[in-house]
């Protein structure tokens, strides 16, 4: 029998593991797969790790991975990824936004051909209106800007063969986007739309100013347009003020009029000045990227981890 190995990323999420697991021992049946999970404690502040523990004992196919702190999802889902063994992948949060009913239809795609199958939400209701506002503004200018194609709305909840994880793994980067990363390993794609659901418990850990970053992390990550955008007004300016001395020269000489005031200078040097420390700051972010690559420190540190052998 083919192996599905499932990738859970679980922080602060004890409220939600055992509603998880009791959904997809229902889905188990209806798949002719054997089922093994990865679940990942990506540092939880809680009792994430002593549930995981518990659960580990209880099931032969529970796995768990746990990190030394708080890492983030995406290095949860590379450890996680790098762990599972099946001839299937699917990655899922926990909080069963990702609902475990859409997978038979997922892997009757996966039969079809489809290396990978992926899920988007088709709405975005029960979402603060700012946050799916700036969402859709995210897409439209990183699919602008980036070779990499995002699918608004698309999830991490995905299933995959091996071979796509087998690439996505060859990529090691330090700084990892997986939206960008899924997409960028190509591939054959299935989107199923769902509408969204709320959490089954427990309370998100994004908030507005975490999400904002995580969009400038997929901008730098999967584009260099803002590099070229610094250049660009940079080289406007300067033909404006070129255009500009012309411009006085011929005035002066013309009407004799002496270049008026002060005012228009400071502006003048505010607005350079401004220009400048603008385009430094993104040039230094990419600097700062390139920093944390060549460190090339480890994504995260396992504190204690729980494999079942194959031949137990
Ligand atoms: N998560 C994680 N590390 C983090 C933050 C989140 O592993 O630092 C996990 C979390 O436990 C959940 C998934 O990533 O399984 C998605 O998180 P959440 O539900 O908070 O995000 P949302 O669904 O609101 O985008
Ligand atoms: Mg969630």
């Amino acid at each position: 029998m083919k192996k599905l190995s499932v990738v859970i990323p679980c922080y602060n999420e004890q409220e939600t593991i055992a509603i998880y697991l009791n959904e997809m021992k229902k889905i188990e049946s209806e798949l002719p797969l054997a089922f093994e999970y990865i679940f990942i404690n990506d540092g939880s502040k809680d009792d994430t790790l002593l549930i995981l523990r518990e659960i580990a004992d209880r099931y032969d196919n529970v796995n768990f991975i746990s990190f030394s702190r708080n890492f983030g999802k995406e290095a949860a889902l590379l450890a996680g990824l790098k762990a599972t063994t099946g001839d299937f992948v699917t990655v899922m949060d926990v909080d069963l936004q990702d609902p475990p009913g859409l997978l038979p239809q997922m892997y009757q795609k996966i039969q079809e051909g489809y290396d990978i199958v992926g899920t988007r939400r088709s709405s975005r209701t029960g979402e603060p209106v700012i946050r799916s506002f700036f969402a859709k503004k995210f897409y439209q200018v990183i699919n602008q800007i980036s070779d990499t194609e995002m699918v608004d709305g698309a999830r991490d909840f995905r299933l995959m063969t091996r071979q796509v994880v087998d690439a996505i793994l060859e990529l090691n980067e330090v700084n990892r986007f997986s939206k960008g990363i899924f997409s960028w390993v190509g591939f054959d794609t299935y989107y199923i739309s769902f509408e969204n659901r709320e959490r089954s418990a427990g309370e998100t850990s994004w908030n507005f100013w975490s999400l904002f970053k995580y969009s400038l992390e997929g901008i730098i990550n999967f584009s260099e347009a803002p590099l070229t955008f610094a250049t660009l007004i940079g080289l406007g300016s300067c033909i404006m003020s070129i255009l500009a001395m012309i411009y006085f020269f011929l005035d002066n000489l013309v009407t004799q009029n002496p270049v008026p005031g002060w005012p228009s200078l400071v502006c003048i040097i505010l607005f350079l000045g401004g220009l400048q420390l603008f385009c430094l700051g993104i040039v230094g972010k990419y600097i700062g990227k390139i920093f944390t690559e060549v460190k090339n420190r480890p994504n995260y540190i396992i504190k204690e981890s729980y494999f079942k052998s194959e031949d137990e």
